[in-house]
């Protein structure tokens, strides 16, 4: 198939490459030649813009950092919208908010192209191993038509519903994920104080109705869990900065609606301390040194 692909960053550029492998035609556009270089070695072909490439697809992905990127690729006068043929199905697996999705699904759908948005999770490894999680919000037709492309990225594809909905799963879940490591953090750093043994505290709270992704896969406590961040000084992993990013997409979400959102808005605060600290580029689950003496 002749594939688009938008956007070859930290995720795109792993994502394309086994599109790729699976035996796809890949045209490529990014701002970044390097990257562009390195794919067109593997086969890929390098167009000029957003609409030369789509202009030849069978369907066009875009894998941007945010909604501003999102819309210009799409809408701008050399855009995706302006090269597309009527009937070409899309989709943007960037993490952004649901009403851009929906604002630009509507602009597509004025010129007979179907638009659906599919944000992952599963990071930069998941996106090397061909393991994402892909939360899907489309039509079931264009669920249809996505699905076995998704699989050769990604392991499990799961439709959410309609256009938008991929982002409220994806918003949704990463807003519960600050929270909880916050929540975590606070309990083993006031364990600690306290004075009982870190690692006992751990078996407590993994075995009790603490227990939570943050606790037992993921624990902020270094030497908890060997393969977490914290054992390795925090890199690696899920960015603070771009938890900072998702977690001031779900306060604006529910802003739009007037839903409270009471803990992801402190959560929202803490983090934006600790870009402040110049810590944003360690793993999110640093947020435990806001607790700790230094
Ligand atoms: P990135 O910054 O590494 O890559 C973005 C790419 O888009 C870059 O190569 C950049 O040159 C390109 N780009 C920017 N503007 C462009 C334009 N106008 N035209 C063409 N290309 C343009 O970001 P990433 O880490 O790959 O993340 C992409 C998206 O996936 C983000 O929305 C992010 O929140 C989400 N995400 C990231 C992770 C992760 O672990 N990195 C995990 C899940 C979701």
């Amino acid at each position: 198939m002749h594939i688009a692909f938008i956007g070859l960053g930290n995720m795109g550029a792993p994502m394309a490459r086994n599109l790729i492998k699976a035996g796809h035609t890949l045209h490529l556009f990014d701002l970044n030649q390097q990257v562009l270089g390195e794919l067109a070695e593997l086969g890929g072909q390098v167009s000029d813009s957003p609409r030369d490439a789509a202009r030849v697809a069978e369907l066009v992905i875009t894998m941007l950092p945010a909604a501003a990127h999102v819309r210009s690729v799409y809408l701008n006068e050399d855009g995706v919208l302006a090269g597309i043929r009527p009937g070409t199905p899309t989709v943007d697996c960037s993490t952004i908010d649901p009403q851009t999705v929906r604002d630009i699904c509507a602009a597509a759908a004025r010129q007979g192209v179907s638009l659906g948005d599919a944000p992952v999770s599963g990071g930069t490894g998941g996106a090397q191993a061909g393991t994402l999680t892909f939360m899907v919000g489309a039509s079931p037709e264009l669920f249809a038509t996505l699905q076995p492309v998704l699989a050769q990225m990604g392991r499990n594809i799961v439709h959410c519903g309609g256009v938008g909905t991929g982002q409220i799963a994806k918003i949704c879940n990463n807003m519960l994920l600050g929270i909880s490591m916050i929540g975590v953090s606070e309990a083993m750093a006031l364990g600690d104080a306290l004075g009982i043994d870190t690692q006992v505290l751990a078996g407590i709270l993994n075995s009790s109705t603490g227990r939570c992704w943050s606790s037992d896969t993921y624990n902020p406590w270094p030497g908890i869990i060997d393969t977490a961040p914290a054992s390795r000084g925090y890199t690696g992993g899920f960015g603070a900065e771009l938890m900072l990013k998702d977690l001031g997409l779900a306060t604006e979400a529910a802003r739009q609606v007037h839903q409270p959102v009471v803990l992801g808005a402190v959560a929202q605060q803490l983090y934006q301390a600790m870009s402040l600290r110049g810590e944003g580029g360690l793993d999110f689950s640093a947020i435990i040194k806001g607790y700790r003496k230094a």
